[in-house]
């Protein structure tokens, strides 16, 4: 009786044993199915840069197994509150943003917050809000490489300077590094800045708009062009076109934009910046996923966004004129050679 007790036990303890291997096998196959969610939010999908973040960002993800949710604002806050505020509501774990109006979005990414989403600011820091990280390149840098490759090119003269967005804070980090090379020279009389100006949205309109202004006031008596990005050199220059100028005046830019590089193949724009693109899209897409799995991230820099100081990565970016485009851009499989010297 005792032994047929026993038995009777252990066949219950094996059947509950069973049952809580089940239920194990069960619980793990269900977290293995709750795949991290990651909602993108990207100002704007219209300017070409954007769209290769996005590719980049996504296809890394997915690798890593994840979600994601992408969205564009095309230039309005409005649009990009909205856009969060359903992510929010689809119950991603992570929203990266690449901010319209970096001073604009303290509401929502407390919403954001109080769901126990994590945020991370994409390229353009976002202003007076708890995020979580801060991704984007030396963008002081990236200005002073601007500069730096108009001053090799045209070391005296006179200078315009087009910057990007005041609601972009990038804007004023690019204008920060051009003066650090800029002021030095304007001191000592080798160049005079005849003007600055800021491009409303970044629009290219607006930089030939500004660029027709200034040529007009200065009787066309201009040298260097500090454009801050190859959307607003390519405003410029249209601007430069229509006085017979193009060639004369050293024009800068930034994202090295595959116009951009055409332009600079072609002599009419100077200099563009790298910023190898899928580094930063890929190191941003493996640190969302690192945040929804709640594991750690490691980093050596921070930067003061007015309400704390944010966790920063910020990668290197690359000068890039004709003497040096086969060893960066097409070296870098950011473009081929058929797409920068061929007819496409
Ligand atoms: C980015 C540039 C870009 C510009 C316009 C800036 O914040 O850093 O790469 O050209 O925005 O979209």
């Amino acid at each position: 009786l005792f032994k047929l007790w026993i038995t009777k036990k252990e066949n219950k303890m094996k059947k509950l044993f069973t049952a809580a291997l089940v239920a194990a096998t069960a619980l793990t196959s269900f977290s293995a199915m709750a795949k991290p969610k990651i909602g993108l939010s990207i100002d704007d999908l219209r300017v070409e840069r954007w769209t290769r973040d996005r590719d980049y960002f996504v296809a890394k993800a997915e690798e890593l197994g994840a979600e994601v949710i992408v969205q564009s604002a095309n230039a309005s806050e409005a649009t990009q509150i909205q856009q969060i505020e359903n992510m929010i509501t689809k119950g991603v774990d992570v929203i990266v943003i690449v901010p319209f109006n970096g001073k604009a979005l303290s509401n929502v990414i407390e919403e954001a917050k109080a769901e126990g989403i994590d945020v991370i600011s994409y390229d353009r820091l976002i202003l007076d809000s708890d995020i979580d990280l801060y991704i984007s390149f030396d963008n002081v840098r990236v200005g002073e490489m601007q500069a730096q490759g108009l001053v090799d090119a045209k070391p005296k003269g006179n200078y315009y300077l087009i910057g990007g967005s005041q609601l972009d804070n990038n804007a004023f980090m690019f204008r920060e590094g051009q003066m650090n090379v800029l002021q030095p020279l304007a001191d000592k009389g080798d160049i005079k800045i005849l003007g600055d100006q800021w491009a409303k949205d970044w629009l290219a309109e607006e930089a030939l708009k500004i660029t027709e202004n200034a040529l007009a006031a200065n009787d066309n008596k201009i040298d260097a062009i500090v454009a801050s990005n190859d959307g607003l050199a390519g405003g410029a220059i249209q601007a430069l076109a229509a006085q017979g100028l193009v060639g004369n005046v050293v024009v800068s830019g930034q994202d090295a934009d595959l116009q951009g590089i055409k332009r600079i193949v072609d002599g009419s724009q100077t200099v563009t910046i790298y910023k190898p693109l899928k580094l930063i899209a890929e190191t941003a897409a493996q640190v969302a996923v690192d945040y929804a799995e709640d594991k750690k991230v490691e980093t050596t820099k921070s930067l003061d966004n007015g309400k704390k100081e944010v966790p920063a990565i910020l990668l290197d970016p690359i000068a890039v004129t004709k003497d040096n485009l086969d060893e960066t851009v097409i070296a870098d499989g950011f473009y081929t050679e058929a797409q920068v010297y061929g007819k496409e």
